[in-house]
């Protein structure tokens, strides 16, 4: 099935399409009035589809969970007063059934949804036969299989008019975005489906106003098919994701600020050049973060042998280290030299960050006993683990 999906392109959609589709739209809808200005003002824009959450899946309860059923109507109002289709996020086959009725144009499958197999497939059975065009998130987790999981699960319920949207994946701690975009991961869908279309959510990536050209652009450059911008009036009244949103105005400056670079234009690289110059420098981007993790596990090695008077150079290690970095070159077709003169130079600058560790105090109150594994030898049996763990890749 994979790869083999029958997709229809977006011109057979029968939406308002130019050049890329474009869905934009609150957050949440919040009344009729609201979504009503809102779309008034986005159809003096470019604009595909009028998005506008219904029921709002929030990480805490209490905070706004949207209007519910009584909004769709609302939705319905403000498109065909605006000239445009409409869609909103559908989690159960309730929403779906009450979307249908209410003439609902497209749904979409919202991250959290596209996480659980079960509710994808409660959808897709009340998809089944409706012939509605559908949009499925990526799920929550980097995940890649879930992902296109959910959309064989859709596809397989007779849906031919699938878009899949990018909107970054959650990650725990500190982050420039709220959901870190790991473009790899919708490039390697791109490969892996060539034909479905895939558009980006740059307001969930970033989680605030100011990354959002940034990103959009981006995913333009990896020759998404669209985005998705959650548009509101009154931004910063918004019931949720209030400093991601745009006013309409805003939106249309983000429109008119973005290349569009395109694959029919001899004087550019070609598409397949730029996608694949984006991968790898999204690829060295990773390269660069797990190095650093390394030589954080290398420091607290260092205090370890610091604090016991172990010698920097365990030479039966770093022998075993190297063994093994270059059989596992070899089995991913990798030039062993190339990895072996790329470990040294890691174990070097390993050495010399544990080196400028500074000693122990006189008196600082550092453990001095001896751990029971030094007298064989001084390994670091339970840091070991830790180090060959986290210099794994990760996948
Ligand atoms: C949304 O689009 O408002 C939304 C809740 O998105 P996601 O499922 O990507 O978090
Ligand atoms: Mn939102």
């Amino acid at each position: 099935m994979k790869g083999k999906l029958a997709v229809a392109p977006l011109r057979e959609w029968n939406v308002p399409l130019r050049e890329k589709f474009f869905v934009a739209g609150p957050c949440s809808v919040e009344s009729k009035e609201q979504i009503l200005q809102t779309a008034l003002h986005l159809s003096a824009h470019d604009v595909t589809l009028l998005r506008g959450g219904i029921w709002k899946p929030r990480t805490h309860p209490g905070s706004f969970e949207g209007i519910g059923a009584k909004g769709l109507p609302w939705l319905k109002n403000a498109g065909v007063v605006a000239g445009l289709p409409v869609t909103t996020e559908t989690a159960t086959a309730h929403h779906v059934e009450q979307c249908l009725k209410a003439g609902i144009d497209v749904l979409w499958v919202g991250a959290r949804t596209t996480t659980n197999p079960f509710a994808v497939q409660e959808i897709a059975e009340a998809v089944r036969g409706a012939n509605i065009p559908i949009m499925i998130k990526n799920p929550m987790n980097a995940d890649l299989e879930l992902w296109i999981g959910a959309i064989e699960r859709i596809s397989n319920a007779g849906i031919t008019k699938i878009i899949a949207v990018h909107r970054g994946f959650s990650s725990y701690g500190q982050s420039a975005y709220r959901n870190p975009p790991m473009w790899r991961i919708p490039i390697e869908l791109r490969r892996r489906m060539p034909h479905l279309p895939i558009i980006c959510d740059p307001s969930h990536i970033c989680g605030s106003r100011k990354r959002i050209p940034t990103v959009a652009q981006e995913a333009l450059d990896f020759l998404f098919d669209g985005l998705m911008i959650e548009v509101h009036c009154a931004p910063d009244t918004a019931l949720s994701d209030a400093s991601q949103q745009l006013t309409p105005e805003q939106y249309g400056k983000l429109l008119s600020g973005l290349r569009f670079p395109s694959g029919a234009d001899p004087t550019l690289l070609s598409p397949a050049l730029q996608v694949l110059r984006k991968e790898i420098d999204a690829i060295d981007d990773d390269l660069i973060a797990l190095l650093a993790r390394r030589m954080e596990c290398v420091e607290q090695i260092g205090i370890w042998k610091r604090d016991r008077n172990v010698s920097l150079f365990q030479l039966e290690r770093w022998e075993h280290v190297l063994r093994d970095r270059v059989e596992s070159s070899v089995q991913r077709h990798l030039s062993p030299n190339f990895v072996r003169d790329l470990f040294e130079h890691i174990h070097e600058e390993a050495l010399s960050i544990q080196e400028r560790i500074p000693p122990v105090p006189l008196g600082g109150g550092h453990e001095q006993e001896r751990s029971p594994d030094f007298a064989n030898g001084g390994r670091e049996e339970g840091l070991d683990e830790l180090v060959s763990q986290n210099s794994e890749p990760r996948g």
